[in-house]
């Protein structure tokens, strides 16, 4: 997540926060909500981002008490993410990213009045988001290198290394088969690279790395790898 100053709609400048891939603006350090900034169904100008100081009373008080001040969206936001994280790694599975996931994880993680409203959501969902992107972009040691392409929840695509333990999905857009499989082996053979894939607990299948590449794209990565 990015943070950068914005000027609103009457000259004030805040601190924004935003899709570091996208460049979405999704909320203001003060909490006032993008649309002081944006007009529904509009983007983000680029001219409202600014490198004047900031003159929002409130953001400036969050921001002045030092970047990690734990009442500031940002840092509360990334230790509800960080606990939704924990849980899901606990559970063995990916975390849900929707609200009514991120509602029942939080109902588990969090005591009542440590509970964030439903308006931070979308900056939680960011930063899980963030969390997630970085995983998939890291791979054990040692592993070759066969890139598969992984879709940000929040937007944004990027290439990933697939690792033991990721579940790719096949594009089944051509054929309406989306099956999901897990990589259980990925190594340097005479032939080329080649990745071993399990499909729900079915026989093996070993792919070319280029095959793999095209015909696949990282869903998630296993919590145990
Ligand atoms: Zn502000």
């Amino acid at each position: 997540m990015d943070r950068r100053n914005v000027t609103d709609h009457e000259g004030t400048v805040h601190e924004g926060l935003l899709n570091a891939h996208t460049g979405f603006l999704i909320e203001l350090a003060c909490g006032a909500g993008r649309y002081k900034v944006v007009h529904p169904y509009e983007q983000l100008d680029p001219a409202r981002l600014t490198d004047a100081p900031l003159s929002c009373a409130s953001c400036t008080e969050v921001t002045t008490a030092g970047p990690s001040a734990c009442w500031h969206l940002y840092v509360v936001t990334r230790q509800h993410a960080e606990a939704i994280l924990a849980l899901a790694d606990r559970h063995g599975y990916a975390p849900g990213l929707d609200e009514e996931a991120l509602r029942l994880a939080l109902l588990e993680t969090r005591a009542p009045a440590d509970r964030p409203t439903r308006e931070l959501y979308p900056l939680i969902t960011e930063h899980l988001t963030d969390m997630l992107t970085e995983r998939a972009l890291t791979t054990h040691e040692g592993t070759p290198r066969v890139l598969v392409e992984y879709q940000r929840h929040t937007g944004g695509t990027v290439q990933a290394p697939i690792g033991i333990g990721d579940r790719l999905m096949y594009d089944g857009t051509a054929s309406g088969l989306w099956s999901i499989v897990e990589v259980t082996a990925v190594e340097d053979t005479p032939s080329g690279t080649v990745v071993t894939v399990c499909e729900s607990g079915r026989f093996a299948r070993r792919w070319p790395a280029d095959e793999i590449s095209s015909l696949f794209f990282l869903l998630d990565r296993s919590p145990r790898t």
